[in-house]
């Protein structure tokens, strides 16, 4: 490609107006640009100068950083739905055009693999996967200093192509080098393994190193810089010391931090916070920083990353609008937006409903806005394309031999992080009650998947009671819990069940994003009213509410009264009705609940 230097467009080389003149060659889109050249050369040589070699790849203006990325299946740098969600964010910027560079870490070891045994205690392996052909090594490396030590950093570039062939270049950061001491060698193995110490050395390597590298790597244009959640907040500590020279931060200047920063915050909790003791921090952040300065931006006497983010950032916001005004209420000193998160819909459609869409939404993947003719979708379609993604579901679970799963049995999925505040057993409460609903209103049979982080005591004991549950309702309803959890099973499943389930204790799911994922193959929630339900609930029309969305409503109470009384009747009675509500998921969110309308309001909200 190369550009008519007289009228500015963009021309093919062999398109075959070329000219040469005093020994170079320049290319016309016709013969009326190439005349006016002939006859004045001079006037427009500037023109062909100033455009020489045309960059192959934009320059990047935003850089987005994130300890996690679920991007590729093929690589392990995800555990769940925040990598989840910066892997769609990346692919709509890809979609869309915006010139974005990521930023991640290449977990060698990725998070890790769940293994389960018949009682349902959760075993652990490292996720044993190598850098393959989609993987670039980049030829430079950087340096950080870990606790008195140098530490190498080099990077990998992975590359995601928009859906118009626009491209995201992804650098994923690895301290695995030779040149590093052992202990330095595996900071980039394991994802939310080890301990403090090691999180803030990985933390590090993110901000610190991240930036580092996307200077190395030519990025000197760089506007914006979005820190996904409180683990990428030592970017602007850098950016600072970039910005300022000498040891006396009452000389120094924030502003300019300030106006290239945009945070956003995932946890609705104090606790969920990334907080580290000054003390640990004097010894493993040995980058020569002025005393004093990360007490004034983050707090003591501990060092709060979120904390140190909204003192650096020109926008801040929640990821749901309810969790907005949770986190405005825990930090009222800073004002707090929100923009409630979305799922990449063509990744998340199942192939049954691309084809559905395909043929009756034409250009719905780059629109996903236009998800909401889906109303008009003739039902048998909708039920014929949903009968496929159930029988791959149903197919799935066979494999993994669980063959009691029957084609036209209500199958209800809860998949996510297995973690107390998500009360997956919350459905078992009162297993007679759930019986005695399969039995009067019509047969039901769950499916759930999730990983325990290993620490996590709460969760790995909620998926004991879940796999001793199923044991017990054997006879009466079908309970299957599925290994390993991660983005291909999370795929068929929130396009295989009937309805998907999700009782967080409120408030503090921040949005949850499995749901959305459903919504795009018609699959309504039954969900308590936290995080984006609040925003996507509209009872018996995209799904049903549990509770009132308070910490004192009783919430297992109403989710069989709602079971009983309103979906398995209209389920089994009125399967019109039921392909009604799957029409209406569709249309009222999916065309929502997008990652191109969030990526958007990203673009003008934070980034402009
Ligand atoms: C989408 C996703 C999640 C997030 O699920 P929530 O309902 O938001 O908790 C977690 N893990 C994986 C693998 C996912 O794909």
């Amino acid at each position: 490609m190369a550009r008519d230097p007289v009228c500015g467009m963009i021309v093919d080389r062999r398109g075959g107006h070329a000219l040469v003149h005093a020994g170079r060659t320049y290319y016309f889109c016709g013969d009326y640009c190439a005349k006016a050249f002939v006859s004045a050369p001079e006037r427009y040589l500037a023109n062909a100068v100033a455009d020489v070699g045309l960059p192959e790849r934009p320059a990047r203006t935003i850089a987005y950083l994130s300890m996690e990325i679920g991007v590729d299946p093929r690589l392990a740098t995800y555990a769940g739905g925040l990598g989840a969600l910066a892997g769609d964010t990346l692919r709509s910027f890809a979609d869309l055009g915006v010139p974005v560079v990521g930023v991640g870490l290449l977990f060698r070891e990725g998070y890790f693999c769940q293994h389960l045994d018949s009682n349902g205690v959760q075993t652990e392996s490292p996720e044993r996967w190598e850098p393959g052909p989609e993987l670039a090594r980049l030829p430079l490396q950087v340096e950080v200093s870990i606790a008195g030590r140098p530490v190498r950093v080099a990077g990998w570039e992975y590359e995601i192509v928009g859906i118009s062939g626009q491209r995201v270049p992804l650098v994923l950061l690895d301290t695995d080098l030779l040149d590093n001491a052992l202990e330095d060698r595996r900071l980039t193995a394991r994802l939310y393994g080890g301990d403090a110490a090691y999180r803030l050395s990985q933390e590090i390597v993110l901000g610190i190193g991240g930036l580092r590298m996307l200077r190395a790597l030519g990025h000197t244009r760089l506007r914006r810089f979005h820190l996904n959640e409180g683990h990428a907040s030592l970017l602007a500590l850098e950016l600072l010391r970039e910005a300022n020279v000498g040891n006396d931060p009452g000389a120094w200047t924030f502003e300019a931090v300030r106006e290239q920063c945009v945070f956003t915050t995932h946890t609705p909790i104090p606790a969920g916070h990334d907080q580290f003791p000054h003390e640990l921090v004097r010894a493993v952040l040995t980058e020569p920083v002025p005393a004093g300065l990360l007490e004034m931006l983050g707090g003591a006497p501990r060092l709060n990353m979120t904390l140190l983010a909204l003192n650096l950032s020109r926008y801040v916001n929640g990821v749901a609008k309810r969790h907005g005004v949770v986190s405005q209420e825990m930090f009222p000193a800073y004002p707090i937006g929100a923009i409630t998160n979305g799922v990449h819909s063509r990744s998340w459609t199942c192939a049954a409903f691309r084809a559905l869409f395909d043929r009756h939404i034409p250009g719905w993947a780059g629109d996903p806005f236009s998800l909401r003719h889906a109303i008009s979708i003739p039902r048998d379609e909708v039920r014929a394309a949903h009968a496929l993604a159930k029988a791959e579901l149903l197919a799935e679970l066979a494999r993994r031999g669980h063959d009691r799963f029957g084609r036209n049995v209500l199958t209800i999925g809860f998949a996510r992080r297995a973690t107390p505040y998500k009360r997956a057993d919350l459905v078992f409460e009162d297993p007679d009650r759930l019986v005695a609903i399969a039995r009067q209103a019509g047969p039901i049979q769950l499916v759930f998947a999730g990983k325990a982080h290993p620490h996590d005591q709460g969760g790995r004991e909620i998926i004991r009671r879940i796999v001793a549950a199923g044991a017990r309702l054997r006879d009466d309803i079908a309970v299957a819990y599925l290994e390993d959890y991660g983005i291909e099973l999370a795929r068929l499943l929130t396009a295989g069940v009937d309805l998907w389930l999700n009782t967080p204790q409120p408030p503090l799911e921040a949005s949850g994003t499995s749901g959305m994922k459903a919504a795009h193959n018609g699959i309504p929630s039954l969900s308590i009213p936290d995080g984006w339900w609040v925003e996507g609930l509209i009872e018996g029309v995209t799904g049903w509410a549990i509770g009132d969305g308070t910490a004192s409503s009783h919430d297992a109470n109403d989710l069989y009264h709602k079971l009983h009384q309103v979906i398995v009747p209209m389920y089994y009675q009125e399967p019109e009705r039921w392909l009604d509500v799957m029409r209406q998921t569709i249309a009222l969110n999916a065309s929502f609940f997008n990652s191109h309308r969030m990526v958007q309001q990203y673009v003008t909200l934070a980034y402009t």
